[in-house]
């Protein structure tokens, strides 16, 4: 066969599986072009996670009706001034997306300039161009892509669920949004909406994002180092999340999801959080354009940064400095909260508790506590008879054969716990422990209609959830096999756990991350001085529970150390 140019519409479908690879990439190029449009408002309705409908309106300059036809024609922009590439000012340059979007989908412009007396409209459907022609319309401009991949089926196929989608969808207009808080945003994903938000100070477009009991807590930072300003809110250790969603990183006014200043962000933490926890962050990055490439990636969601040891010890140090001297924010960004006219929240613990049950172990060691001489009835069990408890996290006893045995008292419990709660769990239902008092937790915008979107799944898991205002939940009941749960950070993670966007998780695969982590809300703390009966009936349980010997993480509950495994640690053998 002769070698032959690709058609047009063939080079623009391979294009579109670049740029577009998903309905919130699709999102995110059109919400771009309203915010390049110099928009000052922002409407996004989505349909179907997307892939059924997205519309995004604009008030911004709109396109004339002679340029309609151009503005979906491959690599044509009115943006790119610089050739060179080096001063990007705007969102868009690449002239890519609504031409990727048109060969992908079917895709309706409707713009009208203010100095133009109609508006016009223009379709493309998989390519095929409808002539613009003069409709009724408003200023700005009007982009309704539906059908998403009807006419690239291999991309289509790839589509996760309709919920993941939608959720990675509002979750990128939900960065937008914090990425310019003086435009007005209103986001609304099947009929529900999501947030509804006028121009604001950054602050208040954090706290209206990250949720009321995240930016009540958080901490303001700026700092300069040659020609790089870094500002933005932080959360204090102690709000730490399941997951890394609550992040949001801005460079020069664009959202991105950059390795560097994640990995940035996580070693500025490193020693405050516990592993497997995530800071929460919103911070925003401004430099000279020539000391950026934003032409990494078409998505332009990374980038390269010139001196990226400057940059990274730029955000590392701020962090350190914010978090040593927690200067609360004094701001109240928090009255269009409907549900603040209800009684205040009853106080939580939220996320408090569990960080700081981890960060006991990194403090100063506690007293030990040493019991009588041990009972020898107790001596015969494999575990044998309770000696002592050290740094209030470890039990030591003796076991039947003179062995000494070490006991994690918190991973063993939550081995313990996590077994019943399976066992509870494939049985039916997770019997549910009722709260005296009801505990109502706030949650970021989109979370808090999808986790009741969950209720039935959260009552299998022992949690009784129900609406409590717009961004709240109240907890009527908690898992019965915990201890003590804290209901608002059990819930916060559980949420962030079922979500999660990015995992391709099977509801099965969830559940089973949902339970171990209800176990390890649930489960004695390190750091709680424990009775001796409590110490011995861990141990007699933890025989009686096949699998204890490692925790739901994998690693062991206990040391066991025989005299053998004594003499050769002081070298008496060989
Ligand atoms: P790019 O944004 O990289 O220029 P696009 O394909 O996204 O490429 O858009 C092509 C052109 O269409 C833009 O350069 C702009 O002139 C015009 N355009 C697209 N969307 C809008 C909008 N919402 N308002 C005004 N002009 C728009
Ligand atoms: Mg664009």
């Amino acid at each position: 066969m002769p070698i032959c140019r690709l058609a047009e519409t063939t080079i623009n479908r391979i294009a579109a599986g670049e740029v577009i690879e998903r309905p919130a990439a699709a999102v995110k190029e059109l919400v771009e072009n309203a915010l390049d449009a110099g928009a000052s408002r922002i409407e996004v309705l989505l349909s179907g996670g997307g892939v059924e409908r997205i519309e995004i309106i604009d008030d911004g300059c709109g396109i004339p009706a002679d340029e309609l036809p151009l503005a979906i024609e491959r690599h044509a922009t009115s943006k790119l001034q610089d050739e060179t590439l080096v001063q990007i000012s705007t969102l868009g340059f690449r002239g890519e997306a609504l031409p990727s979007i048109g060969a992908a989908a079917r895709l309706t412009l409707i713009s009208r300039p203010k100095e133009q007396d109609s508006a016009w409209r223009i379709d493309v459907a998989g390519g095929a161009v409808t002539p613009a022609r003069p409709v009724s319309g408003v200023k700005g401009t009007r982009a309704i892509a539906e059908d998403l991949f009807y006419a690239t089926p291999a991309r289509r196929k790839f589509l996760r669920s309709t919920r993941a989608e939608a959720e990675a969808a509002e979750r990128t207009v939900w960065r937008l949004a914090l990425s310019a808080p003086s435009v007005a945003f209103r986001l609304v994903s099947d009929e529900r909406v999501i947030f509804d938000l006028p121009a604001q100070s950054e602050a208040a477009r954090v706290a209206a994002l990250f949720g009321r009991e995240a930016a009540g807590s958080m901490l303001a930072l700026e700092a300069e180092r040659e020609d790089v300003r870094l500002s933005g809110l932080i959360g204090p250790a102690s709000l730490n999340r399941a997951t890394s969603q609550l992040q949001s990183f801005v460079v020069n006014g664009r959202p991105v999801q950059d390795p560097l200043l994640r990995l940035a962000l996580r070693l500025a933490y490193r020693d405050v959080i516990p592993t497997g926890r995530f800071p929460v962050a919103a911070l925003r990055l401004n430099l000279p354009d020539e000391a950026l490439d934003v032409n990494v990636h078409p998505a332009k969601t990374e980038l390269r940064f010139a001196d990226q040891n400057g940059v990274r010890s730029l955000v590392i140090g701020a962090i350190n400095r914010a978090l040593a001297q927690p200067a609360r924010l004094g701001t109240a960004p928090i009255a269009f909260l409907p549900h603040l006219s209800v009684p205040p929240t009853p106080p939580n613990r939220a996320a408090r508790g569990f960080a700081e049950a981890e960060l006991a172990l990194a403090a100063p060691p506690m007293a030990r506590q040493v019991f009588a001489a041990p009972e020898p009835e107790l001596t015969k069990y494999p575990l044998g008879a309770p000696l002592a408890q050290i740094f209030d996290t470890y039990v030591l006893a003796q076991a039947s054969d003179g062995a000494l045995v070490i006991v994690d008292q918190h991973a063993a419990h939550e081995r313990l716990t996590e077994e019943k709660l399976r066992a509870q769990f494939v049985e039916g239902r997770i019997a549910i422990q009722p709260l005296l008092v009801p505990v109502v937790v706030d949650f970021p915008p989109m979370e808090a209609a999808r986790l009741l979107a969950e209720t039935e799944t959260f009552a299998k898991l022992g949690l009784e959830i129900e609406p409590f205002g717009a961004g709240a939940v109240l907890v009527r009941g908690v898992p019965a096999p915990l201890k003590e749960p804290d209901a608002a950070g059990l819930l916060r993670d559980l949420a962030e756990e079922l979500a999660e966007s990015g995992a391709p998780l099977a509801l099965e695969a969830k559940l089973d991350a949902a339970l171990a982590r209800l176990a390890c809300h649930g489960s004695i703390r390190a750091g709680r001085r424990l009775h001796r009966e409590e110490i011995d009936a861990l141990l007699r349980e933890m025989e009686a529970t096949p699998r204890a010997a490692t925790c739901s993480h994998g690693r062991p509950t206990f040391l066991k150390l025989t005299r053998t495994d004594l003499e050769k640690l002081f070298g008496r053998r060989g």
